[in-house]
């Protein structure tokens, strides 16, 4: 089950384990002939990652993984084969990091009053000049002992209802979603079955979604089972969205996914990169 695709992961310039050109890297080695790395509301690693994608002949697809609340929910939205020069999606994304920044302090500020000291030094070092995540308090509150697990620090500190959670209110949808056509890209719901919702309000997303300019659903993902996939399938027909893959890789040593190892589409779906065009 290897793909030449993988059209979702993440470097250091979120939350991801590697530096931008060590994901490159780690997926040439892994047979990925096309690879969109997608950090979380950041660009800032794509020229690292197009410089060694240049070094190991694979093609680099700049991209980014853009939180969305919709209906109080978080969402994510990957804009793929975006421009990353366009200044309406910097923009954007520049409007994204704030809101993150400001959230990182408060989950600080919310971890410190439990008693769990010095938490806001520890992930901006971790961080360092990427993006802070929720992934980064999880790191950490592990190596300190709070829990055995990345998972088990969300589901006792990180989610709502525990003492680490922030409501946030990220990017509309429709907005992320002009971010990306003004930079040429090709909008993915990603993971759509992470969210938990109803198969109605999956309907209404589907149907928001591709009214505004949605093109693609990822049907494959590194989570995937036979059975969610053609869910997902399904769905990509009826509402006529083009079917991406992508791993959703962060780290090496976590069994999360690994680059590439992906399960081919369905037959009938149209692939997502059919509808790549030049990125200028
Ligand atoms: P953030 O965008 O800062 O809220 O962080 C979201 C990231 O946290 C996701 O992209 C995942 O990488 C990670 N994450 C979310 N839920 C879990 C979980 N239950 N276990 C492990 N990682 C998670
Ligand atoms: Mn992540
Ligand atoms: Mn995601
Ligand atoms: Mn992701």
């Amino acid at each position: 089950m290897s793909s030449a695709y993988d059209f979702h992961c993440h470097s250091t310039a979120s939350d991801g384990a590697l530096s931008p050109a060590g994901v490159v890297r780690r997926a040439a080695s892994l047979g990925v002939r096309q690879l969109a790395l997608t950090d979380h509301d950041t660009l800032a690693g794509i020229a690292e990652a197009e410089a060694s994608a240049c070094e190991v002949g694979i093609t680099l697809i700049p991209g980014v993984e853009i939180s969305v609340t919709w209906e109080g929910k978080c969402l994510h939205v990957l804009g793929l084969n975006v421009n990353p020069k366009c200044e309406l999606l910097w923009a954007g994304l520049a409007q994204l990091q704030q809101v993150r920044l400001e959230r990182a302090r408060q989950i600080a500020a919310q971890l410190e009053k439990h008693r769990i000291l010095g938490v806001w030094e520890a992930v901006q070092a971790m961080a360092g000049d990427g993006m802070i995540t929720r992934t980064h308090f999880a790191r950490l509150l592990v190596m300190r002992g709070h829990a055995a697990s990345v998972s088990e620090v969300f589901e006792h500190f990180l989610v709502r209802g525990k003492p680490g959670y922030v409501a946030t209110q990220w990017a509309e949808l429709q907005e992320a979603l002009a971010w990306i056509r003004a930079a040429n890209g090709v909008a993915v719901l990603a993971h759509p079955l992470r969210y938990l919702l109803t198969a109605s309000q999956l309907r209404r997303l589907l149907s928001a979604f591709q009214s505004l300019g949605g093109q693609g659903i990822e049907v494959v993902c590194g989570t995937s089972t036979s059975e969610s996939i053609e869910t997902l399938a399904d769905y990509a027909r009826r509402y006529r969205l083009l079917g991406s893959v992508g791993s959703d890789f962060h780290d090496p040593n976590s069994a999360w996914a690994e680059l590439g190892k992906l399960a081919p589409l369905p037959s009938g779906i149209v692939p997502v990169w059919e509808a790549f065009r030049p990125v200028t």
